[in-house]
């Protein structure tokens, strides 16, 4: 039997590399060749033990590669096709046929978030995935096709708010994944701001391409609002907190959407007067990963070059390194960071 390094997390704060078999190929089922694969906050949190999926656990749901086999019944991809790995689904049940395949018992089946297992992780040299969640990337190099995970679930919040050309909208937060939103609004024509509190991040987001930002020292109301007098059509908070959800509250033109993009660590639970939304018509959504959807359009932007995930990415590793790329991620905060096998 073939072998294959992964990148196990054996316990908090420990990474191993192991041998494993590369599996057998199933029904329409391929081998991904991994090219890159990076490091989500979820499993940084897993980590450093703030997030507890049960060890040993093998995380990886951010990936690009190669297909270098297909089992005989594969008819969507081919042998040498470059590929982002996403979501899969069944087609046919309920949630299918609405188009919101997220909730699909198949969404996750080859791309686990759920830990635990060895097999779906996408920190090895060879992943097997079913053909309908492999995506053609074009020529991207692939420590910036790998993004198209964490870019497809900005394209899926920004889709659920129903943002459109000639909005305008706030992004809290200029990490990776605020600049994310940002970068899908300012793609989607949307007039968009960027908060953060730091100016280094702000510089960043400006240099590609976010045409406004608004440094903030604690409390942005007021520079908001004086950037968009009236407030805004949609806010996204890309940081889970308290404080900032009810900022994002305060800048909501009537009929806006909030969407709370980020999650709490711990939770945070904020006040909203019932009568303020009944009376302005607001709404206030959440938005987490994506449909299969999202993840194709998230490729095929990064397939055309309509989107520039260059400072994103911050750093390579190679998969043998593991342990130092996630010592790196947690001792400060960063963009990404990619696993190079
Ligand atoms: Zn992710
Ligand atoms: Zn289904």
């Amino acid at each position: 039997m073939n072998t294959m390094k992964a990148a196990v997390i054996t316990g908090v704060g420990e990474v191993e590399i192991q041998d494993i078999p590369v599996p057998e190929l199933g029904s329409k089922e391929v081998l991904v060749k991994i090219g890159a694969a990076s490091i989500c906050s979820w499993e940084q949190r897993t980590f450093i033990g703030k997030q507890k999926p049960g060890f040993p656990f093998l995380g990886g749901h951010e990936n690009a590669g190669e297909v270098v086999a297909v089992a005989p019944d594969v008819t969507m991809v081919a042998v040498g096709d470059r590929v982002t790995l996403g979501p899969t689904k069944c087609g046919k049940c309920r949630p299918c046929l609405r188009g919101q395949d997220k909730a699909c018992v198949e969404h996750f089946k080859y791309f686990s978030l759920k830990g635990g297992d060895l097999g779906p992780g996408g920190f090895l040299e060879y992943k097997v995935h079913r053909e309908d969640g492999c995506f053609t990337v074009g020529d991207a190099p692939y420590e910036l096709a790998c993004l198209a995970e964490p870019l497809s679930c900005a394209v899926h919040g920004v889709r659920l708010m129903g943002m459109k050309k000639g909005d305008t909208a706030v992004v809290f937060g200029a990490g990776p994944m605020g600049l994310l939103n940002a970068m899908v609004l300012v793609n989607a024509g949307v007039d968009t701001a960027i908060v953060d509190m730091d100016e280094e991040r702000l510089a960043l987001a400006r240099k590609y391409g976010v045409p406004r930002t608004i440094l903030s020292s604690g409390d942005a109301v007021d520079a908001i609002l004086s950037e968009f007098p009236g407030g805004v059509d949609g806010v996204v908070t890309a940081i889970g907190s308290k404080a900032v959800n009810e900022q994002g509250l305060k800048v909501l033109q009537p009929r806006g959407t909030l969407c709370l993009f980020a999650s709490a660590h711990p939770v945070e639970p904020f006040e909203i007067d019932p009568n303020w939304v009944h009376n302005s018509e607001v709404r206030i959504i959440g938005a987490v990963s994506a449909d299969l959807e999202d993840h194709k359009r998230a490729t095929d932007m990064i397939a055309a070059g309509e989107i520039d995930l260059t400072p994103i990415m911050e750093k390579t590793f190679p998969l043998a390194e593991a342990q130092a790329a996630f010592e790196y991620l947690s001792a400060k905060p960063s963009y990404r960071v990619a696993l190079i096998p």
